[in-house]
């Protein structure tokens, strides 16, 4: 079967990190953002044979334009990784429901879309693999992080419960939850403060990522799965 993948969120930090992995391991790939020039970027980065879209998640209709232009341009797309995030941290008393809404649009509702979008054709071929990016206050809770964490800990139940709905088909669905990672979403963080709080003493790489979402894309007998990736972060939480 060739590789064909897709990932959302491919044009910046764990995604970009994802993408260029999964490139390195012979997938043809389609990078997905809002902004297409970052996108495009990306996938000339990658080699030939790389497709950028541009795509909102939130947006049904971006996300089935992406999908038939994937198509046409790369065939089928069997592996599917979930980037595309945002987060707009703040107590809960201070968050604005257009805050709320858009964090539950682009974390949850896109990987909903993009999934059901990805999945006519896996079922089709008789077989794909998904990874969905969490988090890991998405199962642990964090003070500040309401909607966010809801967000992720939403997509956990929607992924094991995607993987049950479509184990027969050979399809899996696994997430990964990251502790605090590198990228533009946490440039803003007191980081000396935090890491004291990692047992691994360090924030994460987008390289650390990626390799635990190649793991989970590529092993057969996984599905439903929830793997934490945050230099044991969970542990004091
Ligand atoms: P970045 O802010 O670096 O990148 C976010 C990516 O998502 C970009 O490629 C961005 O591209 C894309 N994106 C955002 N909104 C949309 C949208 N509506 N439609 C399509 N693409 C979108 O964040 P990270 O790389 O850190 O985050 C990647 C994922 O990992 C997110 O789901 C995040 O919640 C999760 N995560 C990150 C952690 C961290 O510490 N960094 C920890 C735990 C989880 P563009 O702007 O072009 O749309």
């Amino acid at each position: 079967m060739e590789k064909v993948g897709a990932v959302f969120g491919g044009s910046r930090g764990i995604g970009k990190a994802v993408a260029q992995l999964m490139a390195q391991k012979g997938y043809r790939l389609a990078i997905a953002g809002r902004n297409l020039e970052a996108a495009k970027a990306v996938a000339r980065d990658l080699g030939e044979n790389h497709l950028a879209l541009k795509c909102d998640v939130a947006k049904e209709e971006d996300v089935q334009k992406a999908f038939e232009e994937m198509e046409t341009n790369l065939g089928p797309v069997n592996f599917l990784v979930n980037a595309a995030g945002i987060n707009r941290d703040g107590l809960l008393l201070r968050t604005k429901t257009e805050d709320m809404v858009s964090q539950l649009h682009t974390n949850l509702l896109g990987s909903m879309l993009t999934c059901k979008a990805a999945l006519r054709n896996m079922i089709q071929q008789q077989g794909g693999s998904i990874v969905n990016i969490g988090s890991v206050v998405g199962l642990k809770g964090n003070s500040g992080q309401c909607v966010y964490s809801a967000s992720k800990g939403g997509l956990v139940g929607f992924s094991r419960s995607l993987a049950k709905e479509v184990a027969r088909k050979k399809i899996r669905v696994n997430v990964i939850a990251p502790g605090f990672i590198h990228t533009d979403m946490t440039k803003d963080m007191k980081e000396e403060q935090l890491k004291k709080n990692i047992p691994l003493g360090r924030f994460g790489e987008p390289s650390d990522v990626a390799h635990a979402v190649i793991f989970l894309l590529e092993t057969p007998y996984v599905t439903g799965h929830v793997l934490i990736v945050d230099g044991g972060l969970q542990l004091v939480m």
